[in-house]
């Protein structure tokens, strides 16, 4: 049987759950990879993401070659280029991981039936979660809409099953002997090559599990992994790292259960992708004052966490878990400007921008989001800084000015700006 893997969030080879099972089910697979315009188009020509995902189809079709076989790589819409390359090739057969996001779930169903109606399968597998869909559900049958039960139902349910690894070496054999295409330059899709940000490593993080617990807080030091992006398009297994998190680290194993838990919410209330998962925090009337908002996005409010948080994004495409929610929250409640906003610019900026996380990431600083903080926690920058950059550290790092008459005064009093929140919340929310 002949068929096609599409690789989408799973740049690997090693341990890849869909991949296996085309191996394992056919006698030549051809492995391809879509450069998807419906995507691409809607992001800036500098955007340092194409440039790694480039960087990493050149090696997945190296490693490809090291087998024999080859990557196909396309440029297009893959609802009209999966069909005509599975017809070119006479496939009987498409395997895929599954993607969670409202987009990928709407193109998928799409090309089902496409596929269908041609006598082609559509076949797709769970890679990128431990746990997808329905399988940690409420005792009603209802999905989790609250962190802490969801984790100990996702802790309960796991066993060597839901870990074990995919070796997709033992079947290499059925990949397609066929040289394919070369990989399109960056220049040929309209994308500068030129990379600004350096990349996180892909190295397994044991010391830093190890310690994980004690020092995650802490911006001045390198004490994440930093694996984000390499979890975004599976160029490490999450299986891989749930295993050894499992052993070693419950902290940074919740944290993991975290990045489940929203793909579950995304995948269950789409809704939330773009409008409040509770939507009485729709009625909040926001701020619109630009001068704060590109204040914000420069990172210069005037409050030193917040700006070396903005600074850190914005010159290396990261930024600290504790440092996200203290920006996040100083947006949102601060200068009462529409979460939204904040979302979108993670989402152009982040290198581990994934829709799921970020989406729940911002809707739980705004206090509108599935397990939100209530509405009336403002987060003080003050004592945020006090606690986990007492010795301004990571501050000067990034905000050499600091401390000098060249440094900004606070954009907004925090005093002033947390009753203006609370109150401007309470309101909304009491609205009949
Ligand atoms: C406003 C806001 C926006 C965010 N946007 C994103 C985003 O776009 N993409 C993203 O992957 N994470 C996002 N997060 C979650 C978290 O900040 C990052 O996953 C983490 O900082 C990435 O650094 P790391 O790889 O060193 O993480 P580590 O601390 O080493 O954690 C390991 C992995 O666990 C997962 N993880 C950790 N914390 C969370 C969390 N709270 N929610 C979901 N997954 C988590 C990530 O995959 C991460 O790489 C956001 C958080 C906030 C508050």
């Amino acid at each position: 049987m002949t068929s096609i893997f599409w690789h989408r969030r799973d740049l690997r080879i090693e341990d890849n759950a869909g991949l296996y099972k085309a191996l394992s089910k056919s006698t030549s697979v051809t492995p391809i990879f879509i450069f998807d315009t419906t995507i691409l188009d809607k992001l800036p020509k500098n955007d340092q993401r194409v440039i790694f995902i480039h960087q990493e189809i050149g090696r997945l079709k190296k490693e490809y070659r090291n087998l024999g076989s080859d990557l196909r790589v396309e440029y297009g819409i893959p609802t009209e280029l999966i069909p005509a390359i599975a017809k070119e090739i006479c496939a009987t057969a498409v395997y895929t991981n599954r993607d969670y996001e409202p987009y990928a779930k709407k193109r998928d169903l799409a090309l089902f039936e496409t596929l269908k109606n041609s006598g082609i399968a559509f076949i797709g597998t769970k890679d990128h979660v431990i746990f997808e869909k329905d399988e940690v559900l409420k005792n009603d049958g209802g999905p989790y809409t609250v962190f802490t039960p969801y984790s100990r139902k996702w802790k309960d349910s796991l066993n060597d099953y839901f870990l074990k690894s995919y070796p997709t070496e033992r079947y290499s054999a059925s990949l397609t002997k066929q040289k394919q295409n070369d990989c399109i330059s960056l220049d040929a899709m309209g994308f500068s090559s030129e990379q600004h940000v350096e990349f996180p490593a892909k190295v397994f993080p044991t010391q830093i599990i190890k310690e994980y617990t004690e020092k995650r807080d802490f911006p001045a030091i390198s004490s994440t992994s930093k694996l984000g992006l390499h979890l975004r398009f599976g160029t490490i297994s999450i299986r891989a790292l749930a295993r050894v998190a499992v052993k070693s680290n419950e902290t940074f194993l919740n944290e993991l259960i975290w990045r489940d838990f929203y793909q579950m919410i995304i995948h269950h209330f789409p809704h939330s992708a773009s409008d409040a998962f509770r939507p009485i925090y729709d009625r909040i009337p926001w701020e619109h004052n630009e001068a704060h908002y590109n204040a914000w996005c420069e990172g210069k409010t005037g409050y030193p966490l917040v700006d070396a948080g903005m600074r850190e994004l914005n010159a290396t495409g990261f930024m600290h878990n504790r440092v996200r929610m203290v920006v996040a929250s100083f947006l949102s409640k601060h200068l009462l400007l529409d979460w939204r906003l904040g979302e979108a610019y993670f989402a152009e900026k982040l290198l581990d921008y994934d829709l799921a996380s970020n989406v729940g990431g911002w809707q739980w600083a705004a206090g509108c989001g599935c397990d939100a903080a209530p509405y009336f926690r403002v987060f003080n920058p003050h004592s945020q800084q006090e606690k986990f950059d007492k010795e301004f550290i990571y501050t000067r790092k990034w905000v050499p000015e600091f401390g000098t008459p060249a440094y900004p005064q606070p954009i907004v009093e925090h005093s002033f700006a947390r009753l203006r929140a609370i109150e401007r919340y309470k309101t909304a929310l009491n609205e009949q």
